[in-house]
C-alpha cells in the first residue's frame, strides 16, 4: 500500500517559515504586500483569489485588491501594471489570468518586473526556473510546489529518472527545468509523445500535469514508483480528480499525493513565500 503524502504538512511548514521571516521584514518596518489584480467578475478567479487572501491574511502578508473593469483598455491595464511596478509598498503582484480579449498576455508578461513577478509568468521567471531557481523572478507558484513536496518527503532526485507528464508553460516545462538543475534526469511527454504509458512505467518518479481525468493508470505505473499528481480534473458528478487513478497508485506505487489534499495545498503557500521572498529582496 503507498504511502499517500498529503500537502498540508508541506504548505504548514511553508507557513512557519515565512512566519519568521516577516517578523524579522516587521523589524525592519516592511510589510510583505501582494497586489492582486483582477479584471472583471469571473467566479473562478474570484474562487482563486478568497484562497489566496486567507493564506496571505494567516501567515501576515497584507493584500492590495487592484479591481479592474472587464471592458479596460489595453493602455489603461498597462498603466496599472506600470503604476504597481513602481509601486514601493508592493512586493509581488499575481495578475488572473487568462484575461478577457481585449488585453495582450504578451505585454503583460513583457511589463511585468520579474523582482515582483510572484506568480513566474514573465520571461525573466522562466528564466529564473531554467536556472534552478535563481534569478531576478519567480519559478512558477505549481512548479515549485512539487518541489517542496518532494524536499518535504525527503526524495533527492539526483540521478533519478523522473517523468513529467505535461509541457505547459505553467507547470510541465518549468518542473522540467527545476529537476535538471537537480540532476534529475528528466522525461518530458505530452499529447505528441509516443508510448506515454512506457516512459512513465520506467520512472522512479512520475509527475502528471496534463489535466486529462484517469490518463495515468496502472499499466504506468511500477512498483516502488512516486507519483505526483498535479492535475485537477471534474468527474461528471462535479467531484474534484486528479489525472492519477488513485486506487491503482495506492495499489503500486510506494507514495502518492492525492486529489484534492495534494500540490494544490502548496500552491498557494509557495505564492505568498514568494511575496516574503521579494519583501526580503527588496531590503537586501
Ligand atoms: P495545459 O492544458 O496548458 O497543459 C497540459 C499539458 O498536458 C500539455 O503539455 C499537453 O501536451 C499535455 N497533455 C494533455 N493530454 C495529454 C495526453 N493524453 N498525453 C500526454 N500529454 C498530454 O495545462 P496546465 O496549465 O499545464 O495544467 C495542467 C494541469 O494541472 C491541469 O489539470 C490544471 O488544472 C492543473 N493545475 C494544478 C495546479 C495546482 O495547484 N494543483 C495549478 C495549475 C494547474
Amino acid at each position: 500500500m503507498a504511502e499517500i503524502w498529503k500537502g498540508q504538512p508541506v504548505a504548514d511548514k511553508l507557513n512557519e517559515k515565512m512566519k519568521e521571516d516577516i517578523a524579522a521584514l516587521a523589524a525592519k518596518g516592511v510589510a510583505p504586500t501582494l497586489a492582486i489584480v483582477r479584471v472583471g467578475e469571473k467566479a473562478s478567479d474570484i474562487s482563486y483569489e478568497k484562497g489566496a487572501i486567507k493564506r496571505s491574511e494567516t501567515v501576515g502578508v497584507a493584500i492590495k485588491h487592484v479591481l479592474l473593469p472587464a471592458d479596460i483598455t489595453q493602455d489603461a491595464f498597462i498603466a496599472e501594471i506600470k503604476a504597481l511596478n513602481a509601486d514601493k509598498s508592493v512586493h509581488g503582484i499575481l495578475v488572473f489570468r487568462p484575461l478577457p480579449e481585449q488585453l495582450d498576455d504578451t505585454a503583460l508578461r513583457e511589463t511585468l518586473l520579474p523582482e515582483k513577478d510572484v506568480d513566474g509568468i514573465t520571461p525573466g521567471s522562466l528564466g529564473t526556473a531554467m536556472a534552478g531557481g535563481v534569478g531576478p523572478g519567480f519559478s512558477p507558484c505549481t512548479a515549485q510546489a512539487v518541489m517542496e513536496i518532494l524536499d518535504f518527503y525527503e526524495v533527492d532526485v539526483k540521478g533519478k529518472d523522473v517523468t513529467v507528464i505535461g509541457n505547459s508553460l505553467v507547470v510541465g516545462l518549468p518542473l522540467t527545468n527545476l529537476l535538471s538543475a537537480r540532476f534529475a534526469t528528466v522525461t518530458n511527454c505530452h499529447i505528441f509523445t509516443k508510448d506515454v504509458p512506457a516512459k512513465a512505467k520506467s520512472a522512479e518518479i512520475l509527475i502528471s500535469a496534463a489535466g486529462k481525468a484517469g490518463l495515468v493508470s496502472a499499466k504506468h505505473m511500477s512498483e516502488g514508483q512516486i507519483i505526483i499528481d498535479v492535475g485537477i480534473n471534474f468527474t461528471p458528478e462535479g467531484k474534484m480528480c486528479g489525472d492519477v487513478t488513485f486506487e491503482d497508485a495506492e495499489a503500486i506505487a510506494k507514495a502518492a499525493t492525492p486529489v484534492p489534499g495534494g500540490v494544490g495545498s502548496v500552491t498557494t503557500g509557495v505564492l505568498v513565500s514568494h511575496v516574503v521572498e521579494a519583501a526580503k529582496r527588496s531590503v537586501r
